[in-house]
């Protein structure tokens, strides 16, 4: 499918066993922050602050580090749950579509990261049904195309095709001041995710 879009071998994030996330392969590393529109809708991606990165570089996991988004080495005695909660189901499996007039969506409930951007103009279940009006179609684009965790996939109707933003691998350390929250970790343009257990995830274009 072409929304699994391919970052460089090299770019690769594993989960490590019961610690931090080991990210190689020189990915930049930059905060992606939330931000409203007039209507306190989440409306775009803004990026921020870059973070040194190398050959080899660990990610915070346990949410502990005081040297966030890097490791500290806090996880070994900080009390949290490795366990890994994400499905290993391919997207297309877990996805439920829904058949507009203008274009197809497909929602996989299950990978929300509650960023938001599917709510404006109300909701992109409600926008996708309006999708032979050219501005709906293009607000529903949009909508899907910036949900970090790529729950959302819009495709053209014709030919099947995701309509997929282009995305440099990258991770994005997202903040969300609307809910004074940090994070996820936002990966992007088709970086390897590999669990802990050795298996990889499916690669996709954005993943959180
Ligand atoms: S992650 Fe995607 S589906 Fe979930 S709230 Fe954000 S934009 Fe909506």
């Amino acid at each position: 499918m072409a929304h699994k879009n391919e970052a460089p071998a090299a770019a690769k994030i594993v989960v490590s066993k019961d610690g931090p996330y080991v990210v190689t392969g020189k990915v930049p590393i930059q905060i992606q922050t939330i931000t409203p529109n007039k209507e306190k809708f989440s409306w775009d991606w803004v990026p921020g602050k870059s973070f040194p990165t190398d050959d080899e570089v660990h990610l915070c996991r346990c949410g502990q580090s005081k040297a966030k988004p890097f490791c500290d080495g806090s996880h070994q005695k900080a009390r949290w749950d490795s366990k890994e909660s994400a499905s290993r189901a391919p997207y297309d499996e877990q996805a439920e579509k829904i058949d507009g007039p203008g274009l197809n969506l497909q929602d996989a409930e299950g990978l929300c990261a509650f960023a938001r951007f599917c709510d404006p103009a109300g909701k992109i279940w409600g926008l996708i049904e309006k999708t032979d009006d050219p501005e709906a179609r293009a607000l529903t684009i949009r909508e899907a195309q910036h949900c970090p965790a790529g729950r959302l996939v819009v495709s053209d109707k014709q030919t099947g095709k995701p309509i997929e933003p282009a995305l440099p691998p990258s991770i994005g350390i997202v903040e969300d001041p609307a809910l004074k929250c940090s994070g996820p970790l936002w990966a992007r343009g088709g970086i390897a995710i590999e669990s802990a257990d050795g298996k990889p995830y499916e690669r996709r274009n954005r993943a959180a």
